[in-house]
Order: C-alpha cells, then structure tokens, then sequence
C-alpha cells in the first residue's frame, strides 16, 4: 500500500527525467545541423577480393580493386550524406594504407593515410563524431570462417583478448570509438564479418557484399551493387543514427595478445608493464582503449630497424 502511493510519483519522475535527457540528447550538435561520420576502410571485406592478387600493390589484380575499394568508400559517403551528414573523416586502414584514390573520393571528405599513427585504424575519431561506419571489414583470426579473417596481422598474431573475449578488428574499433561515446552504425564486408561483429557490438546496418566459401574464396556480388547496397545501408543507419549505442568496454581495459612464435611474446616480458600468460601470449593493462590501441600498435609496428 505504501509502495503505491508513492510509486506515481516515481513515474512522473521518471518521465520528466527522460524528457529532460531528450532535450539534451538533441543538444547542442543536432541543433548545430552537423552531423559528423567517421568511416574506416579495409580491403579484405570489398566485393570480389579473396586473395592477396587483390590485396597487395605487388598483385596482379591490386590496380582495379583499389578503385572498387575507393568506389564503396564513396558509397558510403553517398549515403551518409543524403540521409545528413555534413562532414565526414574516412580512414584508408589497409596495408600501407595508401590504397584510396584520394582524387576520386568526394571533395568535402578528409582523409587519414598511412601508418604508424595513434588509434590505428580509428585514427582521427573523437567524441566530436556522431557515428563510425566500417567498409570492407573481414572476420578475426580466431572466426574458422572469413575470407582472409585476421586480426591486425595475419602473419603474427594468433589471437587478440579484450577483457577475456577475443575480438575482430572491427570490435576493437567500436570499442575505440566507444571511448569517445560513438556508436558504429553500419558495415560491410562478407557474412562472417558482419555477423562477428554485430554479434559484439550489437545490431548494426550490416551490407554483405560476399559470402566466405573458405579463406581464399568467396561467392561475391558484383562491385556496381555492392556499391548499391553499401548506400542503402549508410543512408539508413545515418537517418537512424540515434537508434545506436556506444560499445564501450569496462575499464581498465585487460589485451591478451597470443603471437603465432614464441619470441615476441618473451621479449615483451621483459617490459614490466607486460605480463606473460603462457608461451605464446602476452598480457597488458590499459587504463582504456586509447592505451591499449597505442600497445598494439606499437607491438605491430616497432623492431630497431626502423626508417627513417
Ligand atoms: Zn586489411
């Protein structure tokens, strides 16, 4: 009986209070009229590539696929932009990353080339963005499914843990965006990919563009409705771009990386920040995403020869 009496009130109070977090959740960009997407481009997810013929600047098919990579990035901007978005960032996040023909994207774009750079394959997110999208995404190295299904580096790493679950490129990417309060709102890449991912970070507007036959084959649409496709999905996730959540991780944040050889995994621990969990894997604390993404990167990318 007591209960009831003030529990009304707590349902008012609770209305009000959502009302109040409604007016401030269209403030202060959506009143601005920006709308700000950051898109991350990999190759192994694009129409048609299945092996390194396409996906390396040595093979023999590697000319054309870059222009079918560049084709779905700017479909992508196609659709964001019709749905809304004023402004978007794309990352080129392959290889060298220096695969986008920067002549052929849209002029209003900005774009992130090359590496090493902080924040990897996010680099240039912040919480100024109001939604990430993945092009070309492919599975992890731990998904028996995927046309060229990796994590980071399909030479080196055998398996990549963020608090005890291991992640695909793409997961790891949402939970850097989630750091900043940004949610990923659509992908594309083959089944396996966008099926991993969304089962991470929850429903997105996926765009299956192939459908993994085995590592090196695929059944693939066409790049022309690949790109049609892509569009539709970025056009619907920008016009319901708050149906979406920020895939944000518990912190601190616990990587496990397992290495495919012994040594990287002995010499790290010798760093004092770097734990060794077994032969092959190494532990590191990061109070967040943005430390735990610098350690991988540096994991991938330092040896003393390094030049310049
Ligand atoms: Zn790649």
């Amino acid at each position: 009986m007591k209960r009831r009496s003030w529990l009304p009130s707590v349902t008012v109070l609770a209305l009000l209070t959502s009302l109040v977090a409604a007016s401030f959740a269209e403030s202060p960009r959506a009143q601005s009229g920006k709308l700000k997407i950051y898109i991350s481009a990999d190759m192994e997810g694009v129409a048609g590539v299945v092996t390194a013929d396409q996906l390396l600047p040595q093979g023999f098919e590697y000319g054309r696929f870059r222009e079918f990579m560049t084709n779905e990035v700017n479909a992508a901007c196609e659709g964001a932009f019709a749905a809304g978005a004023t402004e978007i960032v794309i990352s080129d996040s392959h290889g060298n990353g220096e695969n986008l023909l920067v002549e052929k994207l849209p002029k209003n774009v900005t774009l992130v080339r090359a590496f090493p750079r902080h924040l990897g394959m996010m680099a240039g997110i912040d919480e100024s963005f109001d939604g990430a999208m993945f092009i070309g995404y492919h599975a992890s190295t731990s998904n028996s499914q995927g046309v060229r299904a990796h994590t980071i580096s399909s030479a080196r790493l055998a398996d990549v843990r963020l608090n005890g679950v291991s992640v695909t490129e793409g997961a790891m990417n949402a939970a850097i965006a989630g750091h900043f309060g940004v949610a990923v709102i659509m992908m594309s890449g083959d089944d396996a990919a966008v099926k991993e991912v969304s089962d991470a970070v929850g429903p997105i507007e996926g765009a299956v563009v192939k459908w993994a036959y085995g590592f090196h084959s695929a059944r693939t649409l066409t790049p022309e409705i690949a790109c049609d496709l892509i569009r539709d999905r970025a056009k619907k996730a920008v016009s319901r771009i708050k149906d979406f959540k920020a895939y944000k991780l518990k912190t601190p944040v616990e990587l496990d990386v397992r290495f495919k050889n012994y040594r990287p995994a002995e010499v790290l621990a010798y760093l004092p920040i770097v734990r060794r969990m077994d032969s092959h894997t190494v532990r590191f604390v990061g109070k967040n995403m943005i430390e735990v993404s610098d350690f991988m990167e540096f994991v991938t990318t330092y040896e003393p020869g390094l030049e310049p």
